[in-house]
């Protein structure tokens, strides 16, 4: 039988326990309709298990109109939060405080007179939101766009919370080519890169790595890549049925981690299977 062993950092971190907790004790304390925002988190189970207690998935704020609404994680522009105050009888707002940090550092360079960039994936939640605060900002990927993006004299730069180090500094290093003053304002969350380092130290010394976490969720999906190209027989799963015996054939020590919005009930879920394993 294969050792199973969990990163020393994985699951689910501050902002998504924070999250969960404010929306289960919405469900239980409050009169009337619950909704969210979109998905309150990055995993489709957990997102089902709010479903069935009665918290609504919904994709415009007026869609809530006259009920609870929950803002979640991943933040939300001025313009919906104001929208959602007016229509809404209740509004909780979930947003983590790490992602409210980068709302802040953006309207502050902007207020500071900043061109103001942000370092992460177009269309993500979080860097929608964002750009919400700060109209106009570019928003850069990959150190290749950054010949694009035609930026001036006085560059500053935010990061999407679960982007890599080594992604930003490719960025900023391309931003940063002596003719402009940069400042960066580097809002990468510790949650996110204690998670990385954990799962690449597990990797070295695993035969076999398990992901767990939404497909839909980009800090899993980091993690996954992180793990493949040290140890390539690495397996992205949303929950232990998807574990498939073959995968794990001779592997003495499997590894497993899981994103920052996996909850620790399926992480168990699948350590408990794989500790079955013939
Ligand atoms: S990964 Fe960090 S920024 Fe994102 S929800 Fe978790 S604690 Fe907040």
């Amino acid at each position: 039988m294969a050792e199973v062993r969990v990163a020393e950092h994985a699951g689910a971190c501050y902002g998504v326990e924070r999250a969960l907790q404010l929306a289960w004790d919405a469900v239980d304390s409050f009169e009337g309709e619950i909704f969210t925002l979109g998905p309150l988190i990055h995993n489709p189970r957990v997102v089902a298990g709010l479903e069935a207690m009665g918290a609504h998935v919904v994709s415009r704020v007026d869609d809530a109109a006259g009920g609870t609404l929950i803002l979640r994680t991943h933040g939300v522009s001025p313009h919906e939060e104001q929208r959602a105050r007016e229509v809404c009888t209740k509004v909780i707002d979930a947003t983590c405080p790490f992602v409210k940090r980068v709302h802040i550092e953006v309207e502050r360079l902007r207020r500071d007179g900043y061109e103001v960039v942000i370092v992460g994936e177009p269309g993500h939640p979080e860097v929608v939101a964002t750009l919400g605060h700060a109209p106009g900002a570019h928003i850069i990927s990959a150190p290749e766009d950054v010949a694009y993006a035609s930026l001036g004299d006085r560059v500053g730069i935010v990061v999407q919370t679960t982007l890599t180090e080594s992604t930003l500094n490719a960025v900023v290093d391309a931003i940063d080519d002596g003719t402009r003053e940069v400042k960066l304002v580097n809002t990468i969350c510790e949650a996110t890169a204690l998670r990385q380092a954990a799962a690449s130290d597990l990797a070295r010394t695993s035969d076999a790595m398990v992901v767990i976490g939404g497909r839909n969720s980009a800090n899993t999906t980091h993690l996954a890549e992180i793990c493949a190209a040290i140890c390539p027989r690495t397996f992205h799963i949303e929950n232990a049925e998807e574990l498939d015996p073959d995968w794990f054939s001779g592997a003495s020590a499997i590894g497993v981690t899981a994103g920052a919005s996996t909850p620790s009930s399926q992480i168990d879920s699948v350590v408990k299977a794989l500790e079955q394993l013939p």
